[in-house]
């Protein structure tokens, strides 16, 4: 009996907590950091459905509270340029800090097809652009696979083999029937034009500015890896930003460069002060970086077409296989490049000295180019965090935030007003939140081992679902969610 009573007794004294839970779960006691309104201070955030209900100083209470004093809070990060689409890259992500990594530079061969490959199956949120890439090999009878599941490591195959495909001139009726191609795409949801100018070399000025009124058209942006990153004319990094901009500014496209950093390697600043001067004329021109000195690409492609080495300035040796640590010699290169099978190739083409001074400007996003074998796929976020903003102290611990999250939530804006609930630590936001320990979160991936996780990154949130928890990934949960363009957003809505 008296054990009844004291049972009841416990009961009635937990009614009122129950009703007093009204959260999903409560962040209590961080550092909440918001780069769009500049809020750093120790607040509690209450989540519910998936989002961010309430910021505040009051004690909150939920079904879950985790203490979060001494952690950074902040907005999940948005990676717009991430090749590897499978689980073991999109875990590193997450434990890298990012709760979005779209697939935007080249673009999925298939938009449907790789939209339906994630759908419940996605840790983290989601998207493509549409490949022209992708739409001009096809045009040219070469399609590119669009499997997702049934490839090697489970991302889409973006990148054609250097050929006829790749090299030759396309006539009008084959640009068009590029449109028409890109244009369906566009419907099944992408949420911009990807152009990898430099896998192309065939396409004339006229073709890229054809697939820029296109997405003109469409009122989305291009994202553009650009035709060359040369250190001298013709082809030099100055001549390809001159052409994109040239189109954006003929067309009205919004336009993203994708990796300055190594599309313009040495005459990175100067790629940067024309980026600035088209914006102070009114362009909308963006890009974004990765802080590594060597980029990775598939050795078949025809970036590597002949004369690549007297146009970049490197040669053989600078080219290294990830999985071995080979460094190629004439002979090994030319085998590789004329292989009908994809080897991905690590290219050391940059120097510190230049990503040191590419990375805290104020234009440039931070992005990871990502895929299985480069270590930014798992490490770029963290390694920011832990070299530029903790050890050199060359960027602000907000100003790296804003560059992760609110500045590609806004250029996601330009394809759908969904990105607005993004990159903000806010109410009302959604709720895809990192907390980090500022002091000890780096990046643990190497060129020997780039799948490596970074460390630091003590929970994430995705949609209000916790995916890392206590430094660990949670099994078996899917929040991610696909980010769409106009195109399939209005059949959606029809
Ligand atoms: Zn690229």
């Amino acid at each position: 009996m008296r054990k009844l009573i004291f049972a009841l007794f416990l009961l009635l004294l937990s009614t009122p907590v129950v009703s007093a839970q009204q959260f999903d779960l409560v962040l209590d006691g961080g550092r909440v950091m918001d780069p769009e309104t500049g809020l750093d201070a120790v607040r509690n955030v209450g989540i519910r459905d998936g989002k961010i209900v309430r910021i505040s100083s009051d004690a909150l209470s939920g079904r879950r509270v985790v203490h979060a004093s001494g952690l950074v809070v902040a907005p999940g990060f948005i990676d717009l340029h991430e090749h590897g689409q499978d689980m073991a890259s999109q875990r590193v992500k997450a434990l890298d800090g990012v709760t979005a990594a779209l697939e935007l530079e080249i673009g999925a061969p298939d938009v449907a097809q790789f939209l339906k490959s994630k759908e419940g199956r996605s840790l983290i949120h989601y998207g493509t652009s549409a490949s022209h890439v992708a739409a001009r090999a096809a045009v040219f009878g070469a399609p590119l696979p669009a499997e997702v599941i049934g490839s090697q490591s489970g991302s889409p195959e973006i990148l054609p083999k250097s050929g006829p495909a790749t090299d030759q001139p396309a006539t009008p009726e084959q640009i068009e029937a590029m449109r028409e191609r890109l244009r369906a795409e566009l419907d099944a949801g992408g949420l911009a034009v990807g152009m990898g100018i430099e896998y192309t070399p065939g396409a004339t000025r006229l073709e890229v500015i054809d697939m820029f009124r296109l997405a003109a058209e469409r009122r989305l942006p291009v994202y553009t890896h650009m035709r060359s990153g040369g250190v001298a004319d013709p082809g030099s990094s100055i001549e390809s930003i001159s052409e994109v901009i040239g189109a954006a500014a003929i067309t009205g496209a919004p336009l993203h460069i994708v990796h300055i950093n190594s599309s313009c390697a040495r005459d990175s600043l100067e790629c940067l002060s024309m980026i600035e001067g088209a914006r102070a004329r009114g362009l909308d021109v963006t890009t974004e970086a990765y802080p590594y000195i060597a980029g990775m690409t598939a050795v078949n492609s025809a970036l590597f077409n002949p004369g690549w080495r007297e146009k970049r300035g490197i040669d053989y040796g600078d080219l290294v296989l990830p999985d071995t640590g080979e460094h190629l010699t004439k002979q090994r290169f030319d085998e590789l490049h004329n292989s009908n099978t994809t080897r991905w190739v690590l290219v050391f083409s940059n120097t510190q000295e230049i990503v040191d001074k590419v990375i805290p400007h104020p234009l440039v996003m931070i992005a990871s180019d990502g895929a299985e074998g480069h270590p930014r796929n798992a490490g770029t976020y963290s390694r920011v965090l832990a070299q530029y903003v903790r050890e050199k102290g060359m960027i602000s611990l907000m100003d790296a935030l804003r560059k992760m999250s609110l500045m590609p939530a806004e250029m996601l804006g330009r394809s759908t007003p969904d990105a607005r609930q993004k990159g903000r630590l806010q109410e009302g936001a959604d709720a895809d939140i990192v907390v980090f320990d500022a002091a000890t979160i780096s990046d643990r991936s190497t060129y020997a081992k780039p799948m490596d996780p970074s460390v630091g990154v003590r929970y994430l949130l995705v949609g209000g679902t916790v995916v890392v928890d206590e430094g660990k990934i949670v099994p078996d949960v899917f929040p991610g969610r696909a980010l769409l363009g106009p195109g399939k957003r209005s059949a959606l809505h029809r």
